[in-house]
């Protein structure tokens, strides 16, 4: 098997003397540039690791508050960090290139081939699946491959940089057409994302057996079209091969055969908002208008929040735990839960939203909200509350500050 010889391995990083340090990273050539970020070659100092560092424009992934931003790399170790303007995320570096060159320098894969790189691609998406992280934009330029020739899907849970925006009813992703995109996606009508994470699969493995696209339209409104209507056709595929493609590529997501049982889990907290909103930044960029030091001031007071490592079931019992012999009711529903004073103070009964969001699979952020009577007595109350729940808190470093203006998030 081929294995492309990336021109820039590790001996041409030399190290410079005016080399960026980000973290105990190095930062070395450019290997990619996709539309929202910048992939740089990087070595951690201290140990020598070859890492590639994926660097975004903070602002522009806060402008992106999409619902359904999500990072969830915790799940493949790795680490973000965040500087005043810009969020770096560490990732594996992959040295082999990109699955898409082999064909377009050698055009279109055999069957056996395409069924092996297929075979490696769905068992990577299944496992991610397992663990509840999607990836939401699988397309060829997202297929790399390792110095032996193995597949390595990236982006996986990163599909906060995938921006999507739809203009005039259309979606236009970030590299301007969705073909790789499931026509319920299209359509925008609330949508499987194991589903639809499969349909791009299907795009893959006829690119890889085809060498060409199954929808492709320089009119956006025709690719539209073709893709919610599937209509596509194999050329010289054996039936297997057909088969599997048609039973992918097919316009009703429900028909597809997929098991999609699902939990109700709590929502999902876009990392980057969390990194933000640590107290070593302003929070202006969270803010459309500007907040005034008091009206900002006053916000905290009304609202505060910790992040636990643990479970949210374990989270949600604590919390009750905690709060009733304070004398509170609780009231729960899923991952939210209202907390009411039994008894009245100065300005009525004491009362507390709380909700637990997801920020990563092992990491959860738990918001408490006063939602009637007086600020003071809802800092005493937290106070009292809070030393209650102690062993479930996550101390100092989860947001921890670095030198250098450095935050990291470890292990999300
Ligand atoms: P896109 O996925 O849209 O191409 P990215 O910002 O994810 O944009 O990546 C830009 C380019 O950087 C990729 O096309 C690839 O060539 C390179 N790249 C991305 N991730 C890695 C990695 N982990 N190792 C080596 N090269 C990478
Ligand atoms: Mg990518």
């Amino acid at each position: 098997m081929s294995t492309k010889k990336n021109s820039n391995d590790t001996t041409s990083e030399k190290v410079q003397t005016t080399r960026k340090r980000v973290g105990k990273y190095e930062l070395g050539r450019t290997l990619g540039e996709g539309s929202f970020a910048k992939v740089k070659f990087a070595k951690n100092v201290e140990t020598g690791e070859c890492v590639a560092i994926k660097i975004l424009d903070r602002d522009q992934v806060l402008r992106n508050k999409n619902p359904i931003a999500q990072i969830q790399p915790s799940s493949f170790g790795l680490r973000v960090m965040a500087s005043k303007t810009k969020i770096y995320i560490v990732i594996e570096y992959v040295s082999g290139g990109k699955l898409f060159d082999k064909i377009a320098t050698r055009g279109r894969l055999k069957e056996d081939e395409a069924r092996s790189y297929f075979q490696q691609l769905i068992n990577a998406v299944d496992f991610c699946h397992g663990t509840d992280v999607f990836h939401r934009d699988l397309k060829h330029e997202n297929l790399l491959l390792d110095p032996n020739g193995v597949l390595k899907i990236s982006d996986f849970g990163l599909s906060v940089f995938s921006q999507q925006v739809r203009e005039d009813g259309l979606l236009h992703t970030a590299c301007g057409t969705p073909n790789y995109v499931a026509p319920e996606v299209l359509k925008d009508q609330g949508y499987d994302v194991r589903a639809s994470d499969i349909w791009s699969c299907g795009v893959i493995v006829f690119v890889l057996m085809a060498g060409y696209l199954p929808f492709d339209e320089p009119k956006l409104i025709c690719l539209y079209k073709k893709i919610t209507k599937a209509d596509f056709t194999c050329p010289y595929f054996t039936t297997g091969a057909r088969k599997l493609l048609q039973h992918i590529l097919d316009p009703d997501p429900l028909t597809e055969n997929l098991v999609t049982e699902r939990k109700v889990r709590p929502v999902s907290m876009n990392a980057f908002v969390l990194i933000s909103s640590s107290q070593s930044f302003s929070l202006d960029n969270l803010s459309e208008k500007q907040m005034s030091e008091s009206e900002r001031q006053g916000l905290a007071k009304r609202e505060t929040s910790f992040v636990s490592q643990c479970p949210p079931n374990e989270i949600i019992s604590k919390i009750e735990e905690a709060a009733k012999p304070l004398g509170f009711n609780v009231d729960k529903r899923n991952y939210k839960m209202k907390l009411k004073g039994d008894k009245r103070g100065r300005k009525g009964q004491l009362s507390v939203a709380t909700e637990v969001f997801e920020v990563a699979p092992f990491v959860h952020m738990v918001e408490f909200r006063k939602t009637g009577a007086d600020t003071l007595e809802f800092h005493k109350f937290y106070k009292n509350f809070s030393s209650g729940l102690n062993d479930i808190i996550w101390k100092t470093d989860g947001i921890a500050e670095e030198k250098e203006k450095y935050v990291t998030i470890k292990s999300i």
